[in-house]
């Protein structure tokens, strides 16, 4: 295990500093308490009609607030705890393609939730990070209110900030429930986004390696 060095834990540093688009652009932000929150539901439970001191709903507050805790918890990670201690040093150079990674996040327009599978390669130039790290990043990035695009290309960045490879590609498959349940009402809609860099951007022939060991993929 070779630790980071300097310049590389700077880097990440600089990666985490940029102002926090989702959280409020560095605006200091007065955070409720969780009681107050709790009350919050009681009163979301009565605008819907409900009576908040039916037994069945009289603990719900409370559960949706943890709950909702959970979902939001990539706010409280970053990028280089994350990492830490599981970027090695090695001559790989061939791609290195993690498929078929779950994710479930909520969507920052409707706090409804999106889902699905991010597919994400990078080609190594020295450096490589601990094969499960990667799922864990995408967790970080999807438990933060988030629209799919710039969860997409979040993931992609913070890869090539921390292994600074030869290249990044990243694909996103995601259902919205804003869509299937709401709105439009489209059943069978998904939603594809991906990301590209370095290599996967400048050669075709590596970029459709990836996309043709992605394809394949069942529907959602
Ligand atoms: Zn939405």
């Amino acid at each position: 295990m070779t630790p980071l060095t300097d310049i590389e834990r700077l880097s990440l540093q600089a990666l985490e500093a940029r102002p926090p688009r989702e959280a409020g652009l560095g605006r200091e932000i007065h955070r409720p308490s969780q009681e107050a929150l709790e009350d919050n539901y009681r009163n979301i439970l009565a605008f819907v009609g409900e009576d908040p001191n039916r037994e069945g709903l009289l603990r719900t507050p409370h559960r949706v607030a943890e709950s909702l805790k959970f979902l939001t918890s990539g706010y409280g990670q970053n990028v280089e705890t994350l990492l830490n201690g599981a970027i090695f040093h090695e001559d790989y150079d061939d791609m290195v393609v993690v498929k078929d990674i779950e994710f479930y996040s909520l969507c920052e327009h409707h706090m409804l939730p999106f889902f699905g599978k991010a597919h994400v390669a990078y080609i190594p130039k020295g450096k490589i990070v601990g094969l499960s790290k990667i799922p864990r990043l995408v967790d970080m990035f999807a438990r933060r209110l988030q629209v799919q695009e710039r969860m997409t290309t979040q993931i992609a960045e913070a890869l090539e900030t921390a292994l600074q490879p030869k290249g990044v590609a990243i694909v996103v498959e995601g259902v919205h429930m804003c869509m299937r349940m709401r709105g439009v009402e489209k059943q069978e809609s998904s939603m594809v986004t991906s990301h590209v860099m370095g290599t996967f951007r400048t050669d075709r022939a590596t970029r459709q390696e990836f996309m043709a060991l992605v394809k394949g993929n069942g529907r959602i």
